[in-house]
């Protein structure tokens, strides 16, 4: 009899299991994948840590989760500054003076934010969507060549019908700072998340390729309480139907040349292009493997969005009104089920960064754990 059953290899359960066990709690971790890590998880393939569900950038602005993060890993100074594709014209971003030079010829913040404000006069009142928040924050020309394809592939919904809470994510800068995070710590973990959760997880009882649904009443006997970090749906059997989220599909290469793209990622922001961004996974580490030396050869994903659908893996949550009011009716039954934790993006259907997870791990464990 353990004291703890997680369920969920991830960051949420990974963290918890760490600080259980510190606490001096017993925990057993299983996961039903056959790798640790969850959706952090990365791969060694050409001497290339690969991101392989999809770009993790690791960013903060709280100290106590970089000092926490920095028990496992150390990390490097890299640096998100996506570019963004549209039909051939590359525009930096996050939204800043270059981006604004190259879309209207303006050079100063000054001309910058008379064009803005121009343009963002359409829009009278509260934005009521992601559209209307859009063009109030940037104005209708970046809208429509750097947000609103890249947005509706994304979600597969129109903009309009979407939360503008997303578009809120982006920082608008008058000035020529082009680090997509404004967090005061970032970068990535030397050697990988897999090795950082792998860190994490010293000393506890993994199991995977074990479902816990599956067999459910069998688990539940093995601890007192359960953490479980799946999606709170399929945990209630889709009872009320089932929630959306986006699944993400990445095709995958290698390629023979030392760079494709020159950088970490490239959104192609129009609606035509078919995936929504390209990962050069050697950029998060410089294009050079542990030793400082240059790898030969590339690795690109492709990233493709997609509803989710059952068998397929749950990326994000959408956060529109329908799904939260769904969500709401699976968090009343969850508040009911005695000694289970619904947490992570899945347990609480919440569309979490990795610090953000971190922290509210590490809160609801050491509450747990009386400290
Ligand atoms: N977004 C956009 N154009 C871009 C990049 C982002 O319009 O080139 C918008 C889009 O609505 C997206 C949101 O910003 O859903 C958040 O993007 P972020 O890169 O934070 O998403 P994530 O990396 O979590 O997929």
């Amino acid at each position: 009899m353990f004291d703890y059953l997680i369920v969920g290899a991830g960051l949420y359960g990974a963290v918890c299991a760490r600080e259980l066990t510190d606490a001096g709690k017993t925990v057993l971790v299983i996961d039903k994948r056959d790798h640790i890590a969850g959706n952090v998880y990365t791969e060694k393939v050409e001497g290339i840590n690969v991101h392989k569900y999809g770009a993790h950038i690791f960013h903060t602005n709280s100290k106590q989760v970089w000092e926490f993060v920095q028990r496992f890993a150390t990390f490097n100074r890299f640096t998100n500054s996506p570019v963004a594709n549209y039909r051939g014209e590359l525009y930096s971003l996050p939204f800043n003076i270059y981006t604004f030079n190259k879309m209207w010829g303006v050079v100063t913040p000054e001309e910058a934010a008379e064009k803005i404000a121009e343009q963002r006069k359409e829009i009278t009142g509260e934005p009521k969507n992601l559209e209307e928040q859009a063009i109030s924050l940037v104005g209708r020309d970046i809208y429509e060549k750097l947000i609103k394809g890249y947005t509706e592939k994304q979600w597969g919904r129109d903009c309009k019908d979407l939360p503008s809470f997303i578009i809120r994510r982006l920082p608008v800068r008058l000035t020529f700072d082009n680090n997509y995070f404004n967090a005061l710590y970032q970068g990535i973990p030397v050697g990988g998340y897999t090795k950082m959760v792998e860190n994490m997880l010293e000393g506890i009882e993994v199991r995977l390729k074990e479902d816990y649904l599956q067999k459910k009443e069998e688990y539940d006997r093995m601890a007192e309480t359960v953490i479980y970090t799946g999606p709170i749906d399929a945990y209630f059997n889709y009872r009320f139907g089932p929630l959306e989220y986006r699944s993400v599909r990445f095709e995958t290469e290698v390629l023979d040349i030392p760079s494709f793209q020159g950088n970490a990622a490239v959104n192609y922001t129009d609606r035509e292009t078919p995936w929504t961004r390209i990962i050069e996974h050697k950029w998060f580490e410089f294009g050079k493997d542990e030793n400082g030396n240059e790898l030969p050869k590339t690795v690109i994903s492709k990233e493709y969005s997609s509803e989710w659908k059952p068998g397929d893996e749950p990326y994000y949550p959408v956060n529109d009104e329908r799904n939260t009011d769904l969500f709401l009716k699976y968090k009343e039954e969850a508040d009911k089920e005695k000694n289970v934790v619904f947490g992570g993006r899945l347990g609480e259907y919440k569309y979490y960064d990795m610090d953000q997870v971190i922290g509210v791990a590490m809160e609801k464990a050491r509450s747990l754990a009386g400290r």
